[in-house]
């Protein structure tokens, strides 16, 4: 089964906040620290995204990789394609409310005064040092946004938006290449076999750098700078990804590198997502993610608003999702220590509950534990084997922890009642027909008309 486009649009922009947020705790520190600290996943109530680090981020609190991603994402979205001098004056406010954390170029050039088409140029003809990877880190939004408009027309808009800060063309050839892998992976193909065809159009002066770091033979211990430049930037988050099998595995690759580990997971965090796909992700990873952006309102994003933001990046109205209200269920206990509901009955249980929502919920609902599935109530959950895998590992780490677990989703019938019989084939060796015959002795609410689910549930072992 193909993986719907949107799928992987939402991977691309929430895995990239995704990156930011797991590497931010790790920023500037030594290599294999994410290993040493996470030998194994981390599934109970404490996960790997600890928060942390010299600027003490909350635990999923996204930076200012993600919080430029976002002012550049929204323009783009309000002015219905590219407009230079708004996205500078986005950053600029941004950069005048004294985020927690900002790079040095960039706080340079948004700072100086100067107008939009000149700032950074006229930082770059003073300086000479402007290839940092300040433009790559923030560019998936973008990258996903013009990716209808093919290689030429992606790569040209990586390239100005990057010299909104970054005069070295160096970095915005960076942002090129970027784009048009993650182009390339939004159409379902291979980013890996397309790093030939991006070279190709990238400037000849240019050319050469990037194929060193892009070359299949290349390791990060080949790097000649540290990766808050742009070469080492990307080039180890392709590397990354050329060795992975999995999201999280790409992640524990780019982080366990050391240094500018936020930055770098941010960008192999978009590329990734694009790859694998919002479902892709754990779980346990996107429900957390959060954060704030400076000179913004100080709103705060959370998982639902960077859906809602793929969407638009892809024409869809910008809008949260409002589920309409449900009986409320009250919890039942349907497995040992897993319970079951539906999204009202859920969002008003006890705290103590750790939560598995299985549909959109709007709000969250304040339980300290609530994770969030990605799992549609149809046929078109084309990573429905590893969304399952996910949602049962994890309720095995809760469960580990002696915390109650509760399932819903929205009327708690089908979703709810494939991963509580899931669940019981898992924890109790039952077949499928014995795990669907005592889930609707406890739970008459469980509806079954849903054969993917029904063939899922055969291939739970
Ligand atoms: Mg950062």
């Amino acid at each position: 089964m193909t993986m719907p486009r949107s799928h992987r649009v939402a991977g691309a922009v929430i895995g990239s906040a995704v990156g930011d947020a797991l590497g931010a705790p790790f920023e500037f520190g030594p290599a294999g620290q994410f290993s040493a600290r996470f030998p194994t996943d981390a599934r109970g109530a404490a996960t790997e995204m600890c928060g942390g680090g010299a600027l003490r981020w909350a635990p999923g609190e996204f930076t200012d990789d993600t919080q430029m991603a976002l002012l550049l994402a929204q323009s783009l979205v309000e002015r219905g394609g590219l407009d230079e001098a708004d996205v500078f004056d986005r950053f600029r406010r941004w950069a005048d409310a004294n985020p927690p954390d900002i790079g040095n170029q960039t706080r340079a050039v948004l700072g100086s005064g100067l107008p939009w088409d000149r700032a950074a140029a006229e930082h770059f003809a003073r300086s000479g040092h402007a290839a940092g990877n300040g433009s790559l880190m923030r560019t998936t939004p973008a990258a996903v946004f013009f990716a209808p408009q093919g290689r030429e027309g992606t790569m040209d808009a990586a390239r100005r938006i990057s010299a909104l800060t970054h005069g070295d063309p160096s970095a915005g050839e960076g942002c090129a290449v970027f784009h048009e892998l993650v182009r390339v992976a939004l159409d379902g193909g291979d980013p890996l076999a397309a790093v030939d065809d991006a070279l190709a159009a990238v400037p000849t002066e240019h050319r050469g750098r990037w194929a060193t770091v892009l070359a299949p033979e290349w390791t990060p211990a080949d790097a000649t700078e540290s990766n808050g430049a742009v070469w080492p930037t990307l080039g180890q988050a392709v590397w990354a990804l050329r060795g992975a099998t999995s999201f999280a595995e790409v992640m524990r690759r780019v982080i366990d590198l050391g240094g500018d580990t936020d930055t770098v997971a941010a960008v192999a965090g978009g590329l990734a997502g694009a790859v694998f796909g919002i479902a892709g992700i754990p779980m346990r990873w996107t429900s957390v993610v959060h954060g704030r952006v400076p000179g913004d309102g100080d709103r705060r994003w959370d998982l639902a608003d960077l859906h809602a933001l793929a969407a638009a990046l892809t024409g869809s109205r910008f809008a949260r999702h409002r589920p309409p209200s449900t009986p409320g269920l009250e919890p039942r206990e349907v497995a040992d220590g897993v319970w079951a509901s539906d999204l009202d009955g859920a969002r008003h249980s006890s705290r103590d509950f750790a939560v598995i929502s299985l549909c959109r919920v709007g709000e969250p609902f304040g339980h300290p534990v609530q994770r969030f599935a990605y799992l549609t109530d149809d046929d078109a959950n084309s990573e429905l084997d590893a969304v399952l895998a996910d949602v049962l590992d994890d309720i095995e780490a809760l469960r580990a922890e002696g915390r109650p677990v509760l399932v819903h989703c929205h009327a708690g019938q089908s979703r709810t009642g494939l991963v509580l019989r899931a669940w019981l084939r898992r924890s109790q060796g039952l077949t499928a027909q014995q795990a669907t015959d005592t889930v609707a002795g406890r739970w008459p609410h469980l509806s079954r008309w849903n054969d993917s689910f029904t063939a899922a549930l055969e291939r739970v072992h």
